[in-house]
């Protein structure tokens, strides 16, 4: 049988009703045993990384999370991580970015619901991301609901749906049809032939600025002034800048002056970056801007992070 880590970081999935609402109180291990089929599916060892509602995950868990896969990958043939759901496309894309090389599985995995609810959806999830922990990928990956997703194209897009995280732009690399996984891919997050390597360091002045109708541009001067890194800036459409009334250009050029990397996503969730057909992208280009291509904003964010101290 295959060996699993399954590490714990907290969320809904391994909560408990409080006084306060649903708070994370079960570990790892107890989880395990609540799934019904798990011990026949996989060898299974278990460490609490941390106990933690996921909006309060952040660059210093994921290192912890990287550290911790990193420092025991040789030990075991795969990995399940469980986590909360508000932030988990941002862990997987954190993890896709920070881990490289990967031959074997890691895949993260949460709930909307607690393991102890009616009718959760807990159970099914653990069940199969052991499935997919078990299987040939390669990579990092988020399991939810009906979907395996590559992890740097995961979205949470419902608080509710038991299929609420979506592959953007490819398909998923697995649907569960019938009870089982069907593949379409085994090729996930940081993948890579070579020796596996972690790059546990990450710039944490990385910020994401959406743009809006009507937004003044010297909103960027605040990064300037506080020493910020980079800039994920959250445009319309194919991307680019406004560049009449308000213009962003002049405030562009003075952030990218400043040594700040400006990466262009898009407000749309689907077909990616395309700045060389209007105007608003191709100035916005010819001064340095780039393009996300067709990156999530929680990918492109986590990969800047993790490029700016390579
Ligand atoms: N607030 C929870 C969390 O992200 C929500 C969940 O896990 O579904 O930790």
């Amino acid at each position: 049988m295959k060996k699993i880590l399954m590490i714990g970081t907290g969320g809904t999935i391994a909560s408990i009703p409080s006084e306060d609402g649903f708070v994370p109180g079960l570990d790892a291990k107890t989880m395990a045993k609540m799934v019904p089929g798990l011990n026949e599916l996989a060898d299974i060892e278990c460490l609490e990384l941390m106990d933690l509602d996921s909006s309060n995950i952040g660059p210093q868990h994921w290192q912890s999370m990287a550290k911790a896969i990193a420092d025991n990958y040789a030990k075991y043939d795969g990995f399940v991580v469980t986590h909360g759901t508000d932030t988990m496309a941002y862990t997987a894309a954190a993890l896709s970015s920070m881990l490289h090389n990967c031959q074997k599985p890691i895949v993260i995995t949460g709930a909307q619901l607690t393991m102890g609810e009616q009718g959760t959806d807990a159970k099914r999830n653990i069940y199969f991301s052991f499935q997919t922990a078990v299987s040939d990928v390669k990579g990092v990956c988020l399991a939810f609901g009906d979907r395996i997703i590559h992890g740097l194209m995961a979205k949470k897009m419902c608080t509710e749906n038991f299929n609420g995280f979506w592959s953007i732009n490819y398909e998923p690399l697995a649907i569960v049809k019938d009870g089982k996984l069907v593949w379409n891919g085994t090729i996930a997050g940081g993948y890579g032939d070579g020796e596996f390597y972690a790059c546990t360091e990450l710039e944490t002045k990385v910020a994401v600025v959406k743009i809006t109708p009507g937004l003044p541009s010297d909103v960027l001067d605040y990064y300037i002034e506080k020493g910020y890194k980079g800039i994920i800036l959250e445009g319309y459409g194919a991307g680019g800048v406004p560049n009449a009334d308000i213009n962003w250009l002049p405030a562009l050029e003075k952030v990218l002056k400043a040594g700040i990397r400006v990466i262009c996503c898009t407000q749309c969730l689907y077909d990616g970056v395309h700045l060389d057909r209007y105007p608003i992208g191709i100035l916005a280009n010819r001064l340095g801007a780039e393009s996300a291509g067709e990156l999530t904003v929680e990918a492109a964010l986590c990969k800047l992070m993790v490029e700016l101290k390579k």
